[in-house]
């Protein structure tokens, strides 16, 4: 199930393009003016609610940080659990972590060791605002199925077309994205 491209327009238009941020050449989309906007945020959670509803989900895992906003009022709204994956540091109790690599450097995600534990055969939704190079969300992926869950789809709500993360990540998981930015 996927958006019109009238909902779809109504989303795009609600994002704002914040030409170089945080560094020269990088185009941020900014997620904060669709929160901000009852009709654009309800739309799109309806919608994920909508797809989502059917996939017999156990948790909704949402990556640090903006994934947190859409993960945790998903899940919310389906009435399965939520689970927080952390840049590193950020975690009180036993965690296990994935490394992947940026542009400079290489960064770090964790999650809980028993954060899907509280379920038998856990099915688990990842959710992220973005997906660029897909390797934040290919490490978190990876989180998830090392703790024993099963990680059924990635969701993003945009996904940056002009690089390959998406068909990165598809080879190890279904991904979806609500809106295509070219
Ligand atoms: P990547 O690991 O390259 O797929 O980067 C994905 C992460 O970086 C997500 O958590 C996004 O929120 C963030 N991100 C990367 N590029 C952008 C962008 N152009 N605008 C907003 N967020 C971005």
């Amino acid at each position: 199930m996927t958006l019109s491209a009238q909902d779809k327009a109504v989303l795009i238009n609600s994002i704002r393009d914040i030409h170089d941020f945080p560094k020269p050449g990088i185009v941020f989309k900014d997620i904060t003016t669709l929160l901000s906007n009852k009709d654009a945020y309800a739309l799109l959670m309806k919608h994920l609610h909508k797809r989502y509803s059917t996939y017999n989900l156990t948790h909704v895992a949402g990556i640090d940080a903006r994934g947190f906003i859409f993960g945790a009022a998903l899940a919310q709204m389906l009435g399965v659990g939520f689970v927080p994956i952390r840049k590193k540091g950020k975690l009180p109790y036993t965690t296990v972590s994935e490394k992947y690599a940026l542009e400079y450097g290489v960064d770090e995600v964790e999650v809980h060791i028993d954060a899907f534990s509280n379920v038998g055969n856990p099915k688990v939704l990842l959710i992220d605002d973005l997906i660029a190079t897909g390797g934040t969300a290919f490490a978190a992926a990876s989180l998830i199925n090392k703790v024993g869950a099963h990680c059924i789809e990635a969701c993003f709500i945009m996904g940056l077309d002009f690089l390959s993360g998406q068909t990165k990540l598809s080879e190890v998981v279904p991904v979806y994205t609500v809106i295509g930015v070219d």
